[in-house]
């Protein structure tokens, strides 16, 4: 029975992430993965013997309660270091699991045994620190720049190889402290690793740690013959992979490059605008520019998501179709702060599926396009990526709005974006700038659009 019920769960653990492809059945695809876990959490621990129904259920409640308030109150900017937070949680919770067992059996195991209990220790333990100074640098408590520590790239080096050395002495000499003290080593790794790493590649660097905490889970799965915990760390760990791939690839940086580059230690601090002329723009001007144009895309960014302007943005999108403009969502990968935040920013507000084109559907089209209305976005169209080598972002594949006839560009400042570096887009010929809070831009236009 107990296995039986582990295999549905795994089974609503693979529908469930598979209905995550898609903004259309993703909020079902979580639903139907938190019920396996459910099923796995509570299964595995009525089995216990020595657990009563009272225990799990105030666990339950208790567990429960803490994730639902995280989940009502955690603002979808900062999602990312939620995220963190939990990936540390799920290897500090497979490194206690495989604590226990050292503590059960007096670290008498065979050698597989001992090998998966040091493998969930030391992945459990790098992915708990390494998450939590990933996560101090999102909220600010850490600074997010790259820390290049001197000769940082050999010292690490250097506990790997005394991490292994003891996990082989802790499982040869079946001996308890060892194994702590691969907790220890495993711990400042953590820091290590993560600490040289920053800025826009802290959401990979998560990806990747997600990954980590699957893999410490599916460890933890072995040392205590849990076929769920398996199966749902070995998902983890293959999905965390794939997407660290996938958003490398739409950094253009491989993963090595992110892990050991200390990429952007050297551009931080203020950036100089110099005194190039920018086109100031009123929200009439805005307004007559879109109404008379023949199509428009608007390419969203992190500041739509501070100003929350999603629902603005399709009320101002069903005002332009209604006067026979074709309207498209032009999607980076990376905008925002996390893997599809536009999509479901835009999702929120009910903006159909098929009016998102992602780079190479918009690209194309950009030439021919009247007006790009990018609304909080920097980064992610910044030309600099495309045309100067010597761009920290060189490489970055971008949205190339800067083809079209006419670029609108709201955001109240000329700030940076992530990536701390000034854009050109902004000073060049076929630009406005609606310097503005993107909420209230695009209400402004919206009146403004009733008088043209
Ligand atoms: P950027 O961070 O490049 O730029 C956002 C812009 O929004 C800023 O220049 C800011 O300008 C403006 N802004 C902020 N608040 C508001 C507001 N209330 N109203 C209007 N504008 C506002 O965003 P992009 O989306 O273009 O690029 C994402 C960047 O983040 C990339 O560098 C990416 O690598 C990185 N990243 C991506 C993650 C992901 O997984 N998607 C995760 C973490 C980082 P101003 O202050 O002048 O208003």
């Amino acid at each position: 029975m107990t296995e039986l019920l582990y295999l549905g769960a795994a089974v609503l653990f693979i529908f469930g992430l598979k209905q995550l492809s898609s903004p259309r059945t993703a909020r079902r695809g979580n639903m139907l993965a938190s019920i396996g876990m459910l099923i796995a959490v509570v299964v595995t621990l009525a089995n216990m013997e020595n657990i009563g129904w009272g225990p799990i259920i105030a666990g339950l409640l208790v567990g429960g309660g803490v994730g639902a308030a995280l989940a009502l109150r955690v603002k979808m900017t900062s999602m990312p270091e939620l995220v963190a937070a939990f990936n540390g949680f799920g290897g500090v919770a497979s490194a206690l699991v495989a604590l226990a067992e050292i503590e059960r059996t007096s670290s008498v195991f065979d050698t597989e045994t001992g090998v998966v209990v040091a493998l969930s220790l030391g992945i459990g333990s790098i992915t708990f620190s390494g998450s939590f100074v990933a996560f101090g640098k999102l909220n600010g408590s850490l600074p997010g720049r790259p820390i290049l520590l001197p000769a940082g790239q050999v010292i690490n080096a250097i506990l790997a190889i005394a991490m292994i050395a003891t996990a082989v002495w802790a499982i040869s000499a079946e001996e308890a402290l060892a194994y702590w003290i691969v907790v220890g080593i495993a711990l400042v790794l953590g820091v290590l690793a993560v600490i040289p790493i920053g800025g826009a590649d802290m959401p990979v660097v998560i990806s990747l740690l997600n990954s980590f905490s699957g893999v410490a889970a599916a460890m933890a799965g072995f040392v205590i013959s849990n076929s769920a915990l398996i199966i749902g760390g070995a998902l983890v760990g293959a999905a965390g992979f794939i997407l660290t791939v996938l958003m490398g690839e739409a950094m253009n940086r491989t993963i090595a490059n992110v892990l050991f580059s200390g990429f952007g230690a050297t551009t931080a601090g203020p950036v100089s605008t110099g005194d190039k002329p920018v086109k100031s723009a009123t929200p009439d001007d805005v307004a007559i520019a879109l109404a008379y144009a023949e199509n428009v895309f608007v390419v969203p960014g992190y500041g739509l998501a501070v100003a929350q302007a999603q629902h603005a943005v399709r009320e101002l999108a069903t005002e332009l179709e209604a006067k026979g403009v074709t309207v498209s969502y032009a999607i980076h990968p990376v905008a925002g702060r996390m893997p599809g935040h536009m999509n479901v920013l835009l999702a929120e507000a009910d903006v159909p599926y098929d009016q998102l084109l992602d780079l190479d559907q918009s690209n194309p089209r950009f030439p021919q396009t009247d007006v790009v209305l990018v609304i909080g976005a920097n980064d992610v169209v910044n030309p600099s990526a495309r045309d100067d080598a010597t761009s920290p972002i060189y490489g970055m594949p971008i949205l190339e709005v800067d083809l079209a006839t006419t670029v609108v560009v709201v955001k109240r400042s000329l700030s940076p974006g992530f990536a701390g570096i000034d854009n050109p887009l902004f000073y060049q010929d076929g630009t406005m700038m609606l310097f503005s809070d993107g909420k209230a831009a695009v209400e402004s236009v919206i009146a403004a659009l009733g008088n043209v």
